[in-house]
Order: structure tokens, then sequence, then C-alpha cells
């Protein structure tokens, strides 16, 4: 007897073939039948699944989940839109291995900014995933090996350098046994600040090399992708980078062909660019057209080429137009680029940064910094793209009439002047006259104009693949919650179901079959995970069934865990996670390892 049957669905089955109608049938924690004809088996439970669309889980490639899964492990966020299995460890990020303590309380508690974590009681990667597998957990993890924990664990906090002979071998070794304990491949950030920044293309090559003997995996958040401005600071918030001032517009390219020029040297590698976006900065306003000519080229010379050529090259894509972040204290976001510059270093406090703010030649000063290139705001360069103010909407605030309202809505109420005045200078006068006024004003970065406008391009290519790029979070959470303490972003609840409506359904991009075959099953074999992505017998019970029509998503910075509607079932090895749009809280997710991979669909 079956112990679920859902009857009459159209399978999408994620090899891109064309939805067939079945009825399919689940059996513990496999999919026991596929049936096409009218007699039906036993089944504890049958569900009426006639005009709706039967996928398998989805697979996030690029989660930050396992950071705060001991935290939250129900990984609520991640069931909510249908994700089943994520793969954790991304941007060099993860926690394990951890034998140098003095760098895990630095990193784990400290620059992942992961309060929950009292105790850090592994040491080895595989001790770190035995520790997951003592609770129980939402979603399957398949784990990656962060860089940065096993550079800090051979460097200690003297990482802000080349590894000697010694401690490559070291690296190495530590590679190694992370692999030997089942993690599908490594992950590594090139971007300042992190234990990763610093390691030279030699110590590269070497890891590369020994993840290339394992059929492993690589995926890299590549240099300046997130900060491409010069830093004259050794001791700078996003690291030691003392970069040259061209890459604060040509950084994005630079980063990416040095990752392209390493893997190139390990052809047997499968590789991946986390979150690709333009390589080309071209400061905003800009065209469309403009930026569709230079994503067609990006994808042409970083992806499309070296595939034509063999090589096994994938990329993936935050789905979005707003922020990876949720609401902050703009005072915050004014004083993190501060923090670690010689010259503001000391006014970072709240509550000397808002007296400060009071004085026009700190003002001017600080007006000057800001336009350097060094400065960002958020996630956002203001010498890059000085349009910024647009990108600002206020949500919390003594003077109501501020809310939803952009930095530059304001300011074009409270000033005059040419618009080129506004974007340069007004705006600036506006944002510390608001500050001074209301020091707990609060705001959230809602356009990101790094890929709003780049995300459906870039999904267009076969190879890209939409991800959440987001850490666990509950089902319910209030606006405040945030295990990394950036704020808590709606886009973590929804990533993937924006991805389905926008690029799929509503943008006509790619077919429905396809775009879930970029969350399946080439999601699967990128990363290597075997039994899922697939709706075949035998394979692993990780399903979604969905009202195609009704999927659709809010955006509320106020409210980030207003759940998505459509998902209608989610099972995660056999067990309903989420029945009729609701959590079960069931918690039947696998720490998953990497086996040698057999292709069982074609
Ligand atoms: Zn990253
Ligand atoms: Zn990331």
């Amino acid at each position: 007897m079956l112990d679920y049957l859902i009857k009459n669905a159209m399978v999408v089955d994620g090899t891109g073939k064309a939805a067939y109608q079945a009825h399919v049938g689940v059996k513990g924690d496999r999919i026991a039948a596929i049936i096409a004809d009218e007699t039906l088996p036993e089944a504890k439970k049958v569900i009426e699944a006639e005009g709706q669309l039967l996928t398998p889980g989805f697979i996030d490639v690029h989660s930050h989940a396992d950071v705060s899964l001991p935290v939250y492990p129900g990984g609520d966020n991640s069931i909510m839109q249908g994700v089943t299995t994520f793969v954790g460890g991304n941007c060099g990020m993860g926690v394990a291995p951890a034998y140098n303590e003095e760098f895990s309380r630095f990193y784990v508690l400290g620059q992942l900014q992961m309060k929950g974590y009292l105790n850090i009681c592994w040491k080895s990667f595989g001790e770190w995933l035995d520790y997951v597998r003592s609770f129980p957990i939402g979603p399957n993890y398949a784990p990656l090996v962060g860089h940065n924990a096993i550079r800090g664990s051979v460097m200690g906090l003297d990482y802000n350098r080349v590894a000697t002979d010694e401690e490559l071998e070291k690296i190495n070794s530590l590679l190694k046994e992370a692999l030997d304990a089942g993690a599908f491949g490594m992950s590594y950030s090139s971007d300042p600040g992190f234990a990763g920044h610093c390691a030279d293309l030699r110590e590269l090559k070497i890891l590369f090399k020994l993840l290339e003997e394992r059929g492993s995996y690589v995926t890299a958040h590549t240099r300046h992708h997130q900060n491409q401005w010069p830093s004259d600071d050794g001791r700078h918030y996003y690291g030691v980078y003392v970069g040259e001032p061209g890459d604060v517009l040509c950084g994005r390219y630079h980063g990416l062909l040095e990752f392209m020029e390493l893997f190139k040297e390990t052809p047997k590698l499968t590789a991946c660019y986390s979150h690709l976006t333009n390589a080309f900065l071209a400061p905003m306003p800009h065209s469309q057209a403009m930026e569709n000519a230079m994503l067609d080229e990006t994808m042409c010379m970083f992806v499309d080429e070296p595939a034509a050529k063999g090589y096994k090259i994938y990329f993936n894509v935050l789905p979005h137009q707003n922020s990876l972040s949720g609401i902050r204290k703009v005072v915050y976001d004014l004083s993190l680029s501060l923090a670690y510059d010689k010259e503001f270093k000391n006014y970072t406090e709240a509550d000397i940064l808002v007296n400060s703010l009071k004085d026009q030649s700190f003002r001017e000063k600080l007006k000057v910094y800001i336009k350097s290139g060094k400065f960002k705001m958020n996630m956002i360069s203001p010498a890059t793209d000085p349009y910024w103010a647009d990108c600002f909407t206020f949500f919390t605030a003594k003077d109501e009439s501020l809310l939803n309202k952009t930095l530059m809505d304001v300011t074009k109420e409270r000033t005059d002047g040419p618009t080129a005045e506004m974007v340069y200078t007004n705006c600036l006068d506006v944002l510390f006259d608001l500050i001074v006024e209301d020091p707990d004003l609060e705001w959230a970065l809602t356009c990101d104009k790094r890929e709003y406008m780049a995300t459906d391009r870039l999904l267009s290519n076969r190879r890209g693949m939409p991800m959440t790029d987001s850490p666990s979070f509950p089902e319910k959470s209030d606006k405040w919650l945030s295990p990394m303490d950036y704020g808590n972003p709606p886009l973590s609840y929804t990533a993937m179901i924006r991805y389905l409506v926008d690029v799929c359904r509503e943008g006509k991009v790619i077919s429905t079959e396809e775009a879930i075959r970029r969350i399946t099953t080439q999601a699967a074999e990128m990363v290597g995970i075997a039994e899922r992505g697939y709706i075949g017998e035998g394979m692993k019970a990780d399903l979604v069934l969905m009202d195609w029509e009704k999927l659709n998503y809010v955006i509320d910075f106020n409210n980030p865990s207003t759940p998505p509607t459509g998902i209608r079932y989610v099972f995660v090895n056999g067990n309903v996670a989420l029945e009729e749009g609701r959590l079960t809280h069931v918690l039947s997710g696998e720490v998953l390892t990497k086996q040698s991979i057999q292709k069982v669909y074609d």
C-alpha cells in the first residue's frame, strides 16, 4: 500500500521534457509508482491534483542556510518556497572546519554575526556534519566546504597574507578531509575581508587540482564582485586589499576573468560563477538596450565560449530586484563603511556620528569620502551609481510622512535645483538632516540596480540557475529578526517563486519545463547530488505540488515572512513538510554527502 497517491497531476519531471498527466505514488522516502492508467493502487492518503503541477523539490544551489541552521533548523523559508535541498557553504562561508578556536570565534560570532551560536562544538568538517545530524532539519543539506574556514583553521587570524609552503600543505589536507567527509565541493571568495581574499593563485590552483581529481565542484564569489573600491587601510572592514583605482570600474570584469583563467587549467572540474551579474559596470542611469548588450557579452565571454570548448561551467543568479538585506537603521548603513577608514573610524558609534552630523565641516569631509569610491551605502557605491538615492526606501520614522518614500523622493520635496544637483549633493544634505532629526530612522535597500535589470536576461541562458543566497529563517519573523544582522529580506522567502512567476510564467523568458529543469536536474548534476531532482520511480520523494496560476509572492519589507501563494504540498524524503500551503513542521531533511553519481534519467 502506498503512503500517498497524488492523482491526475501534470508531471514536470525535471528533465525539461514536456509535462504529462499521471498519478504519482509515494512509499517510504521514495517515489514508488508513476501510473498513467485507471487501475490505481491503494494509498493511505489520496491527494487530488487535477490541473496542478507536480515537480521535483527545488534545489537551491546557492544558500547560506547552513550557517543559521543550528538556530533555525526548520529552514522554514526554504520549504515555504518549495526548496527541498539547499547547497550550503557558498561564498567561502561555511563554518567548518574549525580547528583554530580564536579564528572560529571571530569568524562565526563576529564576521558571520551568528550570535545564536554559543558553542562551536565541532572541529573537523565531518564533526560539523555529525553535529547537524544530531538534530532534525527541514530541508536536505548538501554541504560545500568554505575556503575561509579551511584557511582560518590553518592560519588563525593571521590570514591576511599568502600561505607558506607548509601551510599550503595543511590547507590542501583539510580540503581532502572535508571531501572525504562528504563535501560536494568547495566555495571560495576573493572579495576583501574574509580569509580567502589573500589566497594567491598558486594556492587556488593546488586546491582546484585536488577538486578536479575528486570529480568535484567549485563555486566562486569572484574578486571585486561586491567591493570594487580601493582601500588604503590594512584593517579595512572588508579586508586588506589595496586595489588599483581602475578596479572601481573594471573590478568585476577582472574578477570573472581571474576565475575563468583558473578553471581553464583544470578542464574536468565543474565550475560555477556565484551570483553572476554584468561584468561591465556602467554608471546609472543607462538604457536597457545597453544593459542587454553588456549582459550578452558577459555570458558570451565567460559562459558560452568556455562551455563550447567543453568546460563544465555554470552560474547562479539572484532572481530579485530589491535586496539581500531587510530593514536597517540608516545610521548603521552609514557607519558600516566608515568603520575602518583612518579618518572616520572614531565616528562610527551612532551617538557620535549623529552629533558630528550637526557640524557642517564634518559633513563636507564626509561628502568627499562618500564620493571617493571607497564608500558603499549598504551594497551600493555612490561613485559607480550616482543615482543610489533612488534605491533606499524609509520604513520606520518618527515623521510618518517619510514612510514608503525613497531618499530621492524626500530630497525633491525638501530642496530645489536641477536634477544633477539633487543627485550629487542635495540628497546627502537631506540624508544628514534626516539622521539628525531622527537617529532611529530605518530604511531598506529596495532597488538593487546591480541586478534588477539583469535577472531575466541572465536566466535566458540555459546554464543560469536562480538561488536564494539566504540564511535559514523561521516561518514567522518580524522585520528586525536576522540571524546575520543584515535585516530580514522578503527575498529569503520568495526568490524561487519570483523566478517562476516573473521569469517564466509572466516574463515568458523560458518555458515551465525549462524553468523547473534548471532548479532540479541541472542543479543536481552540477553539484553532484544523487537520486534527487527528477520524478522517476525509485528516486527520493522530494516533491512540490503547486497551483501554477495561483503561484505568487509579495515583497513586504515590514512583513518579510509573508508566505508565497500557490504552493500546495511540499514533500521531503516522502514526508509532508507543507500541506495545503501550511508548514507541518515535520522535519525530515537529511545531511547529504557526495557519492559516485549515476545519472538515472536521459
Ligand atoms: Zn557571495
Ligand atoms: Zn552567497
